[in-house]
């Protein structure tokens, strides 16, 4: 079966009491036992929860995963895979990778004597050269946030298999119907639940999947011991969200892949990041393992700091605010919000400037989304543009 399929069925068997063919959500902290060490699977909901399981269930199905496991929000499964390391250990991540990991590795770990460095991913003896000997995980992120970098995924997990590193992806920016890492050899799938595959800017979410026993037995005791589950709520209503993720991913990227061409041809534009255009730097390697090229994009305007911030205050359909993969348009500027935590010499070398403009692309019409920014470009007529 398909992934779409796959979403409206995994994890929603009709409930055994009354038929309803929507699970309830199982919204207690606890379970009545018949005995000591005789329960229905269920004991307590930090360990284990209904509502929880079939959202694993789902999402381990619609990834290809063995296992799955359900966390409060992007970051709380990202800490967990951090947790699993060790003191002395080492985390090579890309340049480019998303705020909330990179201030988790190098403002938080740091105290705990993990090791961080950055890379460029897409440059394979640039990564070669960056692992050293207490290289514990190889991290990817791709396409990368926010400026939309791809890396090979099949020959860097084959390169970080061959020394016993893990490989990480990060694949919230393309989501399973898009992407599919552990088919490229990938160890570990990261998912911030609350982009794509919740779907609607509503709730927070986040998912580790994988298909070792080893590892997700050390995840999953790991979840238990820390304690940031999800809770029943929010992952019934990621699950109820995620039933319609491959009509939503396939429109956004419709749009988005609209949308870059536009932008590419704007005078007040001075490059387009997207990984389905001819003009990206890695687009037959994104051409090769994606199916899509998803509904995010970034743009550098021409022109200076202000710009761009007068740029995301006019628009009037795609919002100012910091998420992406909801039906809602939303526009940011990295450097100011997203990335903000990352030093300006860390923003400096991923290439993330001022005036770059990130756009997550909603459900609205397509043409509707280009007819709102080419409003609001016309309302910052900056002088390098004017001059041109
Ligand atoms: N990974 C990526 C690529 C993200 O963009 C984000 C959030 O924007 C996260 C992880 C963190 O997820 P959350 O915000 O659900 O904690």
């Amino acid at each position: 079966m398909r992934p779409e399929t796959i979403a409206i069925h995994a994890g929603s068997q009709a409930e055994g009491l009354t038929g309803a063919i929507v699970p309830p959500i199982y919204q207690t902290s606890t379970y009545q036992q018949q005995g000591i060490g005789d329960h229905k699977g269920f004991i307590y909901t930090r360990t284990g929860n209904p509502s929880r399981s079939l959202l694993e269930e789902s999402l381990a199905a619609i990834e290809g995963a063995q296992h799955a496991l359900c966390f409060a929000s992007g970051m709380a499964a990202i800490n967990t895979v951090v947790q699993s390391l060790k003191s002395g250990d080492h985390v090579l991540c890309p340049a480019s990778v998303y705020g909330g990991t990179f201030r988790l590795l190098s403002n938080v770990y740091d105290r705990f004597g993990i090791e961080v460095s950055f890379v460029e991913m897409a440059d394979l003896e640039a990564v070669r050269a960056a692992l050293r000997p207490n290289t514990a995980v190889l991290w990817l992120e791709t396409p990368t946030n926010p400026l939309l970098g791809v890396c090979d995924i099949a020959e860097l997990a084959a390169l970080a298999r061959s020394k016993g590193i893990l490989t990480v992806v990060d694949n919230t920016f393309a989501t399973p119907i898009f992407q599919r890492p552990l088919e490229l050899g990938v160890d570990l799938v990261v998912h911030s639940t609350t982009k794509y595959l919740g779907g609607h800017l509503d709730v927070l979410g986040g998912a580790l999947l994988c298909n070792d026993d080893a590892l997700f037995a050390k995840l999953k005791f790991l979840q238990n011991a820390v304690g940031a589950v999800q809770a029943p709520f929010d992952a019934w209503l990621i699950q109820r969200g995620l039933k319609t993720v491959g009509l939503r991913v396939r429109q956004q990227a419709s749009s988005a892949h609209a949308i870059a061409e536009w932008l590419e041809s704007h005078p007040r534009v001075r490059r387009v990041h997207y990984p389905g255009l001819a003009s990206h730097p890695q687009h037959a390697i994104a051409a090769k393992q994606m199916s899509g090229f998803g509904g995010v994009l970034s743009f550098e305007l021409e022109g200076v700091a202000e710009d761009a911030e007068r740029l995301v205050a006019s628009t009037q359909l795609f919002a100012l605010g910091e998420s992406l993969g909801g039906v809602r348009s939303l526009a940011c500027i990295p450097a100011k919000q997203t990335h903000a935590s990352m030093t300006q010499e860390a923003r400096d070398r991923a290439g993330i400037s001022d005036t770059l403009v990130r756009l997550a692309v909603g459900l609205e019409h397509p043409q509707d989304l280009i007819e709102d920014l080419e409003q609001a470009l016309a309302s910052v007529p900056s002088v390098a543009a004017v001059m041109r």
